[in-house]
């Protein structure tokens, strides 16, 4: 662990967790290749040296949802394929080709617009078709899907686009024996025999997110879409933890205590005393706050861990400060607080998922919204 003076919190990030992560999906997924999901930041842990801890760690795609994501990947010298999947009506898709981005097309006007930037670049733009199977969301659904095909055809035969892809998104891949799962399986092979009947050589055809590609093997397909399992935390917390995976969560958040008090029972903590001390007891004020990204509505219920003892979050959150509730323990400012993740002495403290059920969330929201406020330290 990289020493960091400053009272400060910050995000810590175990880099060989990752390429580890990477390297055990890689063996789980057998010859299907494993595509790291890097958007939103690499998930908080930050684009840049997560694609590249990926890669390391055997895979050989990266998956963004916007634009700016995929050319900042070609910014910093990365020349992995990579897949940006979330493309809106007068997006950039000439420089976007021009820098060699595949581009995961939703509807018959997208591959237009596509065929038209192919055409200014000078090059022939690498799509991947996708198909709402059941998402209700991004994708061709419906009678969208056959003029997407059509649309495809059309740009393919005028010697603007490549179809290298089919692809699609999992409703519940997290109850792997629902019925949804199936029959979302059947919708994709479909679309694939639609792609087949146009002449569409497809190189990869992917469906499975983290839950698919460890739960659903018949998902699994030419290439599977991983994002959570890779940051070593659990797709599906009621199935199974990180750790029966073989995945080791890469995201510590930590922070020093900046003041500690010994209060009486009976005294109200934090705004609106939404917490009364119980007893006499040892407060930690931690500085970080919901602008830092811990949320508001792990008030009163996330645990923290001081000196290897675990306190709970006494009163509401506030901006730059939370108070941590520490009994007898011992706790002076200065010492390390662990809001989940490991201590800088490797000691296993609170975990992503405990703080997601304090929150009444999902472990995604908490890794992915810690503010850039936090330095990112790299270890
Ligand atoms: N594929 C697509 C299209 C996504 O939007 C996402 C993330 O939401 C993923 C794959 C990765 O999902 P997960 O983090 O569950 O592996």
């Amino acid at each position: 662990w990289l020493a960091f003076e400053g009272a400060q919190a910050r995000v810590v990030v175990d880099l060989d967790a990752i390429v580890r992560n990477a390297t055990t999906l890689r063996a789980r997924v057998g010859d299907a290749q494993l595509m790291a999901v890097v958007k939103g930041d690499a998930y908080g842990h930050g684009l840049v040296p997560t694609a590249r801890a990926a890669l390391r760690g055997g895979a050989t795609w990266l998956g963004v949802a916007q634009l700016h994501e995929a050319t900042a990947l070609r910014d910093a010298g990365i020349d992995a394929r990579v897949l940006c999947w979330l493309l809106a009506p007068g997006s950039d898709f000439e420089t976007a080709i021009r820098r060699d981005i595949d581009l995961g097309v939703s509807s018959a006007a997208m591959m237009r617009d596509v065929a038209i930037a192919a055409e200014a670049a000078g090059r022939v733009a690498r799509v991947h078709l996708k198909v709402d199977t059941g998402m209700a969301r991004n994708g061709a659904y419906g009678d969208q899907w056959p003029e997407l095909v059509a649309a495809a055809r059309e740009a393919r035969e005028r010697g603007l686009v490549e179809v290298v892809g089919l692809f699609t998104h999992f409703v519940r891949s997290d109850e792997p024996r629902h019925p949804e799962v199936a029959a979302q399986i059947d919708r994709f092979r479909a679309a694939e025999k639609d792609c087949d009947d146009a002449g569409f050589h497809l190189e990869v055809r992917h469906m499975a997110n983290s839950a698919g590609a460890i739960f659903v093997p018949e998902s699994r397909f030419d290439l599977v879409r991983v994002g959570l399992a890779l940051y070593g935390l659990s797709p599906a917390p009621d199935l199974t933890a990180p750790q029966d995976l073989g995945l080791d969560p890469a995201m510590s958040v930590t922070a020093h205590v900046a003041v500690t008090k010994r209060v009486p029972a009976g005294q109200g903590v934090s705004y609106g005393h939404t917490y009364v001390t119980d007893a006499e007891t040892t407060l930690a004020d931690i500085p970080a706050g919901y602008a830092d990204g811990v949320p508001r509505h792990a008030s009163n219920k996330a645990p923290v861990m001081v000196n290897g003892t675990i306190g709970h979050i006494a009163g509401r959150v506030c901006m730059d400060q939370f108070v941590v509730d520490m009994g007898d323990a011992a706790v002076e400012p200065g010492d390390e607080a662990v809001l989940f993740g490991r201590a800088a002495d490797g000691t296993p403290g609170p975990t992503a998922q405990e703080w997601a059920d304090a929150a009444d969330t999902i472990s995604y929201e908490i890794v992915t919204r810690m503010s850039i406020r936090l330095p990112r330290i790299y270890c």
